[in-house]
């Protein structure tokens, strides 16, 4: 039984920390004229309202997009990404927040595809109501992992494969491992995006060095904690992506985004990021 709701951490930190990595990447693989599919394996709702007054507990949109919305000063690998999330809030108001699906969906051109996968059957209406009439977007309520499975190598030879599960279930874990590496051997040259929490659990702090076991050639690790982890618990004190074949681009990228964000959207003085890459 799934309980995980993504809506009570639209807009956190990890939210803005996985979207800045996806609209980099998908403006890159956009520069070039040939179709494109995204597939999105763990799409939520496609876009989520942002309550002003949430209450205690329900906050973190607050020490997330919120710090970024009204900054004077920000850094230009920040652009792509709030360039979305003000085209969402036309009038200036921070109201709503763009999932994976709404900043991919509004970026792909005629053409592109984007494939959603929605497990849960309340949010999947959500999702594929907000798409409906839109051809090249296709919505479907089933396992994102398994799906993944059919469509792989894409029809058009280029794709970007986003990863973000709830890991609400303790075998996420080791079903994101066995997916990607099915996934490496049917289409090695894909573009795979994968989020992952930075918790006290043994399965979370042993994913990075797992995914780079993984052996993809070229690869990127972008980290950023916002507080130093707590005492006791699973409390989300960070997180991460994983991305395989990534822009030659994204690591200058994130090497200036990713230290202004740690000062940014630090809760105490323990804030830190952390990049690693391979790009032979
Ligand atoms: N990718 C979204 C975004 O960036 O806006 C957020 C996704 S949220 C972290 C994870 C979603 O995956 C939840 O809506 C959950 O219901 C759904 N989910 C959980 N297990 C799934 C599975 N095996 N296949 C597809 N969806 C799943």
């Amino acid at each position: 039984m799934l309980s995980y709701r993504h809506a009570f951490h639209a807009g956190n930190h990890a939210d803005v920390l996985k979207h800045v990595v996806l609209t980099q990447v998908l403006g890159y693989l956009l520069q070039k004229d040939s179709p494109l599919w995204y597939i999105d394996t763990h799409a939520g709702l496609g876009e989520y309202p942002l309550n002003p007054r949430p209450p205690a507990g329900q906050a973190e949109w607050l020490d997330g997009i919120a710090r970024l919305w009204q900054e004077p000063a920000l850094p230009a690998a920040l652009e792509p990404y709030l360039a979305r999330v003000r085209a969402l809030n036309p009038d200036g108001r921070l109201r709503r927040y763009p999932g994976s699906p709404r900043l991919a969906a509004d970026l792909l051109r005629p053409g592109d595809k984007a494939w959603l996968y929605e497990l849960l059957g309340k949010d999947f209406e959500v999702l594929q109501a907000r798409f409906r009439g839109q051809s090249d977007v296709r919505c479907t309520a089933a396992d994102g992992f398994a799906a993944l499975k059919g469509l792989l190598p894409p029809a058009p030879r280029r794709g970007l494969i986003f990863i973000d599960p709830s890991y609400e279930m303790k075998s996420d874990y080791e079903r994101l491992l066995d997916t990607l590496a099915d996934a490496l051997r049917r289409f090695a040259g894909g573009c795979y995006l994968v989020w992952y929490p930075v918790v006290h659990r043994r399965e979370a702090q042993e994913l990075p060095s797992r995914l780079q076991a993984l052996q993809a050639p070229r690869w990127l690790r972008a980290e950023l904690r916002v507080r130093a982890p707590p005492a006791e618990g699973y409390g989300l004190y960070g997180s991460g992506m994983f991305v395989i074949n990534p822009p030659w681009t994204l690591p200058g990228t994130m090497q200036e985004a990713l230290p202004w964000l740690a000062r940014r959207l630090a809760l105490d003085g323990q804030a830190s990021h952390l990049l690693l890459h391979e790009l032979p």
